[in-house]
């Protein structure tokens, strides 16, 4: 009840205290720092996913100057050789604004991320925007196989559907890829399942899909027993470990996160850098109220 409390005065924090509980779930706000953090999970055998901060923007300026710094995030990647991925989020390219220029700007950088042999994630945002990621994922796949890589939503009722009617892009060459994820943002009752046992069940059941028909999977959770029963179905199915690995956020569960790590697993953390840092973690810790004590102990103890 009492974090709930904090979260919901939240907005009347000073950003310097959300700054506090906020580093450990951040990089930073500079490309050095994002590059930093990711040369220390490289060294304990840990990949990343480096993702910039920036999903709130209100016009199409906003979107090109995300563009150019994507550009700039995958050059500094390669040369610092970072063994790293990129994720994004389509409405900070203009998604909700103009979808045409917001292809554009993605081809851009999946065409760079190509050129380097890198690889681009389609983070998958709220379901206004599913059907419109699903299909700027179609286009991208087409020309750039390799490259591009998706995200799903256990707690989407559609989501076994999406799967089913994508199988189209599956080859032996070429395995389409996702993530599979929970989910993040709030939905309504009609579309998505609200109970934990139930997304829990129908994330095993996406997972269990996807392994069977040797898609490509991202296993991305922080709950133990989500990981346990990914583990058996790796197990039923015999999955070869250049099929799969397991995806976690930075700064969440880290010793859940070193026993899979040292179970042989491949892990890819997900790093997010940038000045927008406020927004990110405002919604972390709208998902995860216990987090709110950060912010109280930083109140009396550092601040
Ligand atoms: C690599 C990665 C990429 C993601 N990409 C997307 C995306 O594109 N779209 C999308 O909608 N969602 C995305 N998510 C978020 C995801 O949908 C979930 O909201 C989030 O991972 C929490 O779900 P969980 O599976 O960890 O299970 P939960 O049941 O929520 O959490 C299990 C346990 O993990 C710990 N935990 C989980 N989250 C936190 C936290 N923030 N702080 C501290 N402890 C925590 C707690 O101990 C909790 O009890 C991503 C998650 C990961 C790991």
């Amino acid at each position: 009840m009492f974090n709930k409390l904090i979260v919901a005065i939240l907005p009347w924090f000073p950003k310097k205290f959300v700054w506090i509980f906020s580093k450990s779930y951040i990089s930073g706000e500079t490309l050095e720092d994002a590059m930093h953090v990711s040369k220390d999970l490289n060294s304990k055998n840990i990949k990343v996913t480096i993702d910039v901060l920036g999903e709130f923007i209100k016009n199409l300026e906003e979107a090109e100057e995300n563009k150019t710094e994507y550009l700039n995030l995958i050059d500094i990647t390669f040369k610092n050789k970072v063994d790293g991925h990129f994720s994004l989020k389509p409405t900070s390219f203009g998604l909700l604004i103009d979808k045409e220029v917001c292809y554009k700007h993605i081809r851009e950088i999946v065409a760079k991320a190509a050129s380097n042999n890198g690889f681009v994630r389609i983070d998958m945002e709220d379901s206004p925007c599913t059907d419109d990621e699903i299909a700027l994922f179609r286009r991208l796949k087409a020309e750039f196989p390799a490259t591009i890589g998706l995200v799903l939503q256990a707690y989407l009722k559609r989501t076994l559907s999406d799967i089913e009617s994508m199988m189209d892009l599956n080859t032996e060459a070429i395995p389409v890829n996702y993530r599979l994820c929970k989910g993040i943002y709030v939905e309504p009752e009609a579309i998505a399942f609200k109970k934990y046992e139930e997304i829990n069940q129908h994330f095993l059941e996406d997972l269990e899909f996807m392994l069977k028909n040797k898609i490509y999977v991202g296993i991305a959770t922080h709950d133990k027993p989500l990981v346990e029963g990914a583990y058996v179905l790796l197990e039923k199915y015999n999955v070869p470990k250049h099929m799969y690995e397991f995806q976690m956020l930075y700064g969440v569960t880290p010793r859940l996160r070193e026993s899979i790590v040292n179970e042989g697993h491949t892990m890819r953390v997900y790093v997010p850098f940038g000045k927008q840092w406020y927004g990110y973690s405002t919604r972390r810790l709208k998902e995860n109220p216990k987090m709110a004590s950060h912010i109280i102990k930083a109140i009396f103890y550092k601040g």
